[in-house]
């Protein structure tokens, strides 16, 4: 482009002609000062903007004409402005859609510009240099919002869209600033932002934002926004290109979006597709206690337990760089207490058209229930486990399929089977049930599969190193589930060998007991206090009861005991309570009927029962009768036996004298041996017949006073002679005379010394020490012989009782002596004791009250 008008200073006087000159010029011609504000404008210039000239002098250029407003212009004037060399540009005004031709030429202080409008087809058709094509028709179909800006914010250019949509015209915007615009100066916040947009976009920065335009009243739309600085060939910043998006519809499908992420249960998530976390529904700002702003990017860690944090970064990562789902549980903090809590965090990549990821959608769900159930049944089964292994029996879980999923230490190591052993063998428990249990494990089994029921079995398992069977109960409980199929189950084998062992000893002691309770020998009762709660047969048919009498509570052993054997009746029940056993006695039990039955009693008193006592009787009528026959034998014999021996000692002495006056002295010593022969004889018929009589009760006494030193004296005599092997010893003396019938109390002493002398063979004396005190009378009889063993000694004065001992048994004797003693000191009121060491000798010691009571 050229320019052939030279220019030259107007002067004042020829300012006049010029003004006239200008006025007359067919095309519109402006004079711009330095800021491009308006400072003239002939009667063209005011015919193509339409307004008069007052209306538009002071105005910048661009609103004071805007139908001539265009980018090309915009560039013409800066480069004329800088350059001060003159130029030209055609474009189509984008207000009035006509050609123009304007011309700039540089002036003092200012600009002329010189408007001519229309020109030739020819050379409208003619290319046009590349940077002045910049006009809004070619970006019209790019953007539906378009606008070409100066770096101040003017608008030099805008495309039809939003005029329509505002509905303003194109001449209102064009040359004003964008910010002041209907579209911006509405809403102050949209004005900051576009303000702060294009000062950074004038500073060479590509600038994108949101914002909400406002189009007329009650109209606004939401614009996605780009501000790209153009830079001219000396890389200035020439204009700004302002395009707009309308994203009113996606803000509200967002907007739909978001209220309905809100109203998801879950705490909801969204990041962009680089995985940096963009925005958070309100449960999960509520549950964090952390605004959007704060969480963004990578703040929600923060809420996201330290331990979890280099987990879940290294999962979520992974998931961003693969786009592959991404699923973790993770602990988050609750804003308001501080606890953590388990989630479920899930996302999905949400996918453009052409499979690029546009964002991330996440929820995480809160699974601290889940968890806690999770870990207490995890609990449960730990300490399931731990009880299936402490308890003392052998545990084990199968499976319905009948395969083993468990069994305890116990269980492997009497089997010693391990794990692998039994997952694949469902009969792998069978080789060590005892054969003859086989067949019942399997029905039972069967059983208990078929309905669902316990299995219960007692069976022998083979235990694997010593191959011996023990006796074990089995049993399994089937687990079902909520529907009541069954799962598992669940077994024990518990050792009950020693059970098996215990209740066959006491099957056979009940046997036992069976035998003896139904033993027609042994009558048995048991007895609490005086009371006969149960007895056997033997028992009833002895005493004559019938079992209803029992059962009615009729039997009562105190009542049973007649009179004469109450006394030892209770001292017999002292002793089995104090002992808990009883020596059997002798007693006798009044019958029902009133008869009495002679039986031996014996006792025990249980350990567990002590208020129980079990008596045992023996029926003793038998042994009664034989004795008592015994006892009417020695008597008759006694009986019998004295008369001839009465009658042969009278003769032998009657021929002892006769021999005697014939002076035949030659048979003497044989016939005084057979006197001493026969007073022997007769002595043991005395005793026996004292015994019999003793029996009987009829040992008679005759009543005299005797003087106990006499009789003493004599018998000591009479001893002395008789024995002449040992010396009588007798120191003191009792000066005492006693009512007593005199042989029964000589039979007394007279025996105790023939023993003392008869069990001291070896010893050359015996002591006989008598002592008297005002109530008593005491007579010792000491030997040093053969002495009497402790056990035996309250035993030497029953009837007929001899110790056994081989030297005591070589030494001639009934065992009569001391029954008839301790009868006859009894019959006094005195008492008999001995003392006695075996192989030192012994002491019987007599004490007798001086006055009979
Ligand atoms: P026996 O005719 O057998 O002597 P006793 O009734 O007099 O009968 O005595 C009973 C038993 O007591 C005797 O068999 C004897 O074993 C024992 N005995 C009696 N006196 C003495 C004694 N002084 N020393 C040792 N044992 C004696």
């Amino acid at each position: 482009m050229s320019n052939t008008k030279p220019t030259k200073r107007l002067t004042p006087a020829s300012s006049e002609t010029l003004l006239t000159l200008l006025e007359t010029l067919p095309g519109a011609l402006f004079v711009v000062d330095d800021a491009a504000k308006i400072v003239y404008a002939n009667a063209s210039a005011q015919t193509i903007t339409g307004a008069t000239r007052e209306d538009v002098l002071g105005k910048p250029l661009w609103r004071g004409a805007p139908q001539l407003v265009s980018t090309a212009l915009y560039q013409a004037v800066q480069q004329t402005r800088q350059t001060q060399a003159p130029s030209e540009v055609e474009y189509v005004s984008p207000v009035t859609r006509t050609w123009l031709h304007v011309q700039l030429s540089p002036t003092v202080g200012g600009l002329m510009v010189q408007v001519h409008q229309g020109r030739a087809a020819a050379r409208r058709e003619a290319p046009v240099p590349q940077d002045e094509r910049l006009s809004i028709e070619d970006l019209n179909g790019l953007f539906s919002r378009i606008g070409v800006l100066t770096p101040e914010g003017i608008v030099l250019e805008i495309n039809e869209v939003p005029l329509a949509e505002a509905r303003v015209r194109r001449e209102e915007v064009i040359g004003y600033p964008l910010a002041e615009t209907r579209w911006w100066s509405c809403s102050p916040t949209s004005q900051e932002q576009l303000c702060a947009a294009i000062a950074r976009a004038s500073r060479g920065e590509t600038v994108r934002f949101e914002a909400v335009v406002h189009l007329r009243e009650g109209l606004d739309r939401h614009l996605e926004v780009v501000i790209t600085p153009h830079r001219d060939a000396d890389h200035h910043i020439a204009y700004l290109i302002i395009a707009g998006i309308d994203i009113t519809e996606r803000k509200r499908a967002e907007a739909e979006l978001h209220a309905l992420i809100d109203a998801i249960p879950q705490l909801v998530w969204i990041t962009r597709p680089d995985g940096s976390h963009d925005s958070f529904n309100q449960r999960w700002r509520d549950y964090t206690g952390l605004s959007t702003a704060e969480a963004q990017g990578e703040g929600w860690m923060q809420c996201l337990h330290p331990e979890d944090r280099s987990r879940v970064r290294s999962a979520w990562q992974h998931a961003v760089q693969t786009g592959g789902g991404y699923e973790t549980e993770l602990r988050l903090r609750q804003g308001t207490t501080g606890e953590y809590r388990w989630f479920l965090a899930r996302a999905m990549p949400a996918r453009g058209e052409t499979g690029q990821i546009l964002k991330w959608f996440g929820t995480s769900t809160d699974i601290e229930e889940q968890k806690r159930v999770e870990q207490q049944l995890k609990e449960s089964q730990e300490s399931l486990r731990v009880l299936a292994e402490t308890v003392p029996q052998q545990v084990w879980v199968r499976r319905p399929d009948g395969l083993y999923e468990y069994t305890n230490q116990r269980w492997r190591d009497y089997t010693g089977l391990t794990l692998e052993h039994i997952q694949n063998d469902r009969r792998v428990h069978l080789q060590f049930i005892h054969p003859d249990d086989q067949d019942g494990h399997l029905v039972h089994m069967q059983h208990a599969l078929d309905t669902g029921a316990m299995f219960e079995y007692e069976q022998r398992l083979k235990q694997c190193q010593t191959g011996e069977y023990r006796w074990f109960l089995s049993r399994a409980m089937p687990m079902r589930d909520e529907a009541g199929q069954i799962l598992k189950w669940f077994g024990t084998n518990t050792d009950i060998e020693e059970q098996k062992r215990t209740e066959e000893a006491l099957r056979q002691s009940q046997e036992r007991v069976n035998v003896l309770m139904n033993s027609s020998i042994i009558g048995i009762f048991f007895a609490e206090d005086e009371q006969v709660v149960e007895a056997n047969e033997t028992y009833l048919r002895m005493t004559g009861y019938s079992r209803e009498d029992l059962c009615e509570g009729r039997m009562n052993w105190l009542h049973m005991t007649p009179p004469e054997y109450l006394a030892r009746t209770l001292e017999a029940q002292q002793e089995l309570a104090t002992q808990q056993s009883l020596t059997p006695y002798e007693k006798e039990y009044v019958c029902k009927d009133g008869s009495c039955l002679p039986v031996l009693v014996g006792g025990v008193i249980l350990e567990h029962h002590p208020l129980q006592a079990i008596g045992f009787v023996l029926d003793n009528s038998a042994r009664k009768e034989l004795e008592q026959r015994k006892d009417d034998f020695i008597s008759m014999a006694s009986h019998e036996l004295r008369n001839p021996l009465t009658a042969l000692k009278l003769h032998t002495t009657l021929l002892h004298r006769q021999l005697a006056k014939q002076g035949l002295q030659g048979s003497a010593p044989a016939l005084s041996s057979m006197e001493t022969q026969i007073n022997k004889v007769t002595r043991l018929v005395e005793e026996l017949l004292d015994v019999s009589k003793i029996q009987a009760g009829r040992l008679e006494y005759v009543w005299e006073t005797v003087d106990l030193d006499a009789l003493l004296r004599e018998i000591t005599d009479t001893v002395q002679q008789t024995h002449p092997s040992h010396r009588i010893l007798v120191r003191g003396a009792v000066q005492t005379s006693l009512m007593a019938d005199r042989d029964r109390l000589g039979q007394v002493f007279t025996n105790l010394l023939s023993n003392a002398v008869k069990y001291s063979p070896s010893a050359e004396a015996v002591e006989m020490d008598l002592s008297t005190s005002a109530e008593t009378v005491t007579i010792r009889v000491q030997d040093h012989g053969l002495g009497i063993p402790r056990e035996k000694r309250d035993k030497i004065f029953d009837r007929f009782y001899r110790v056994a001992d081989p030297r005591q048994k070589a030494i001639p004797g009934l065992g009569m002596g001391l029954y008839i003693v301790a009868e006859i000191v009894k019959h006094y009121g005195g008492t008999i004791t001995v003392e006695s060491e075996p192989g030192k000798g012994s002491t019987f010691q007599v004490m007798l009250p001086r006055k009979r009571t």
